[in-house]
């Protein structure tokens, strides 16, 4: 037997249904905030993910998927979604002439050769939201309410906003200036990947999570008195914002992200339980333009949906199975009472009513059985006897009351009881 790759799963059984209901509801608040679906390629060219997400980063040094294809090109399986939509935007010129915001979202799988335990895949699937040419903090609010609206509407409670402002590239300089200074003294003191990120990547020190309660990151330099007199202005209306949005939100001076593209706002979705992220995104002012675009500013976040499913399983009912049942079940035996039935159905589901028929030879009791594990609401119970005078046999599965039916008013008198 072959079995699947380490650190992937197959989306199967209750997975699979809360996935859709996920993405359904993704899909639905994107309608609403006016973001456009974008696709970009599984794979890119290596050297697009080096540009972005930055050489010194985790994700490029240690987790990405990286291959020659058999044209001898540097090919790498996507990490994130963020250096692709760039990509395409500067490409294809999306920018036109507008001077509104450009409002893009995704879902997709994404590659990371990581460690695999709980919540964390090699192949994982993320939605995301880019918003281009705004630097308003309009759509740095509405982005971080927007994630926080559809993990509340998923259902999802136990879970914290944080934010934080890195600055502008001058102000952040600076801090590191001043974090390089201050840890000078201590490096010995660190762990051995901080060590190395203290020349390449020192704001990454901020979380580690080896040396997280350490008295020396507990005393760091607050990066707040770092920050420019226009981003400390912006970051204190964005905080109002928030307020106003009903937005529970906190304030993480230590929170800088993985990627090396950030600036200004940074923020994460993260659950009260395990220290695990659902999500997490910032502003990327310049990346367009160091990608060889026009100066636009973004900002944008990804969220792990395989994580939400793992959240929404945790709150989620033991028997629970509402997503996926149906409202009618409709019940034959003889050809005649499924010809019937197969016609009966096809008017139902055209309705948009969910149905399902006997789709195997089972005897009336096995298909009683299945009508019950789908929870039907109404069972149509098709006889010869009622077909030949053209009514229909309804059964409601709840209080178990029958009532025959006429067949030409059955689609009117289902939509009316269900
Ligand atoms: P990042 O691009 O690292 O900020 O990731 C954004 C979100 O994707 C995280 O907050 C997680 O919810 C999710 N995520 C990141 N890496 C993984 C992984 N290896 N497995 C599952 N979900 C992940």
């Amino acid at each position: 037997m072959i079995n699947k790759p380490k650190g992937t799963y197959d989306l199967i059984g209750l997975d699979s249904k809360l996935y859709q209901y996920i993405c359904n509801t993704i899909d639905n608040y994107m309608v609403n905030y006016h973001y456009d679906f974008i696709r970009t390629p599984v794979f890119e060219a290596t050297e697009l993910f080096h540009r972005t997400v930055g050489d010194n980063t985790d994700i490029v040094t240690k987790e990405t998927y990286d291959f020659i294809d058999r044209g001898e090109r540097k090919i790498t399986l996507r990490p994130e979604g963020t250096a692709g939509v760039v990509r395409s935007v500067i490409e294809n010129k999306l920018y036109g002439n507008r001077n509104d915001a450009l409002k893009y979202y995704y879902i997709g799988t994404m590659y990371r050769y990581e460690r695999p335990q709980a919540g964390r895949y090699r192949e994982l699937t993320q939605f995301g939201v880019e918003v281009f040419n705004s630097s308003s903090i309009i759509i740095d609010a509405e982005v971080i309410s927007m994630g926080y609206n559809i993990l509340k509407d998923l259902g999802i409670d136990n879970f914290t906003v944080k934010i934080n402002c890195l600055g502008d590239s001058l102000s952040r300089n600076n801090y590191i200036k001043a974090l390089k200074d201050y840890l000078k003294p201590h490096i010995n003191e660190l762990c051995e990947d901080c060590q190395k990120r203290y020349e390449t990547n020192p704001l990454r020190i901020l979380d580690c999570k080896i040396d997280k309660d350490s008295l020396i990151l507990k005393n760091i330099p607050n990066i707040t008195l770092y920050l420019s007199k226009d981003s400390l202005e912006k970051f204190n209306k964005l905080k109002e914002l928030l307020t106003l949005l009903d937005i529970d939100y906190e304030i993480d001076n230590k929170l800088v992200r993985g990627l090396d593209y950030y600036d200004d706002v940074v923020w994460e979705y993260t659950t009260d339980s395990e220290n695990l992220a659902l999500g997490g995104g910032g502003r990327y002012n310049n990346l367009v333009s160091n990608l060889g675009g026009p100066n636009l500013p973004a900002i944008g976040f990804g969220m792990g949906i395989d994580r939400i499913i793992l959240e929404l399983k945790k709150i989620l009912p033991q028997e629970n199975n509402i997503i996926g049942n149906i409202d009618v079940y409709i019940m034959c035996v003889s050809l005649e009472e499924k010809m019937h039935g197969v016609k009966i159905a096809q008017d139902l589901r055209l309705n948009n009513i969910i149905t399902e028929i006997n789709n195997n030879d089972l005897s009336l009791k096995a298909q009683f059985k299945i009508a019950d594990i789908l929870k039907a609401k109404l069972l149509l119970i098709l006889n010869n006897d009622d077909l030949a005078k053209g009514l229909i046999n309804v059964k409601d599965n709840v209080t178990k009351e029958e009532i025959k039916i006429d067949e030409k008013e059955i689609v009117d008198y289902i939509l009316g009881n269900l």
